[in-house]
């Protein structure tokens, strides 16, 4: 490396970049003005109290929910399709200035969800609600998608499971489809809403062990979780929510020890 050459030390560039995000429901302002940065690579786990906000950043990062106010940007993948996308809510002249679907389509294109209580589609099998986003909604070659499918199945354990319906497995099991769904959409952003808070305590481990495996191979994860261990094992950042907007953030092990703000140091307290 020649002296003049700083890429040893310059950041990961930004994938996703949020600015003064807002988003109402009727009269209850749920999200204030939320700003987050996460470097391609990283991992940023969400915490806070129940009711802060953290579903609701997620669901409108996925385009699941129309923020009213703020900025987004995500970067595509590493390849033709890199170009940044910016999706702007900002209310124009005091209207609503009607989100250009294309940006919103990118959006949804680029992160792929995995929810608490899984959301598969009970009278699909196993393979099929694996497919249904990539053949559906992204229109891809079904041979492809399938061989992908299985390979993700595979990976997981659950090659065997490819004509199971989802009462016929375990919340573990289940969890790891959802998981297996959001990776087959090829997205550049993985985000997690409390991913484990519905299993059973044994079953837990599997699948914090699948995504820890998934961020040492480099996925860009935002996941919202109340496991602080894991959070503080496995998260690049940690951020406190509280009341709609990020009181703090910082690296994980040193906000968990000594958090700076009181209100994340009473929410610490309450959970350590
Ligand atoms: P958290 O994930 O931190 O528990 P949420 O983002 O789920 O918080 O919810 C924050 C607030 O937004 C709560 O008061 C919740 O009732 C409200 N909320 C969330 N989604 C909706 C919705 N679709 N309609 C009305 N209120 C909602």
């Amino acid at each position: 490396m020649s002296p003049t050459d700083s890429s040893a030390a310059a950041p990961a560039p930004a994938l996703l970049t949020v600015r003064g995000l807002q988003k109402s429901f009727g009269s209850n302002q749920v999200l204030k003005s939320v700003d987050l940065t996460v470097a391609r690579g990283q991992v940023l786990a969400l915490i806070g109290p129940s009711g802060s906000g953290k579903t609701t950043v997620l669901r409108c990062l996925n385009g699941l929910e129309i923020a009213d106010g703020g900025t987004i940007e995500i970067v595509g993948a590493e390849d033709a399709t890199h170009a940044p996308v910016v999706i702007d809510f900002a209310p124009a002249h005091g209207k609503r200035a009607g989100v250009p679907k294309k940006a919103l389509g990118t959006l949804r294109d680029r992160s792929a969800m995995v929810f608490q209580h899984y959301n598969l589609f009970p009278h699909k099998t196993v393979l099929e609600n694996v497919m249904e986003g990539p053949v559906v909604v992204q229109r891809r070659p079904r041979a492809e998608v399938e061989a992908e499918a299985l390979q993700l199945l595979d990976r997981v354990g659950l090659g065997d499971k490819r004509d199971s319906y989802p009462f016929e497995l375990s919340g573990g099991q289940q969890q790891r489809v959802g998981i297996v769904r959001a990776l087959a959409l090829r997205p550049t952003l993985l985000l997690f809403d409390e991913p484990t808070s519905a299993l059973d305590p044994e079953l837990v481990g599997d699948v914090l062990r699948l995504i820890k495996e998934l961020a040492g191979e480099g996925w860009t994860m935002v996941i919202v979780t109340h496991e602080l261990e894991f959070a503080r094992e496995v998260a690049t950042e940690v951020a406190f929510v509280d009341g709609g907007t990020i009181v703090e953030h910082g690296d994980p092990k040193e906000l968990l020890r000594n958090p700076q703000h009181e209100r994340t140091r009473q929410f610490l307290h309450r959970l350590l």
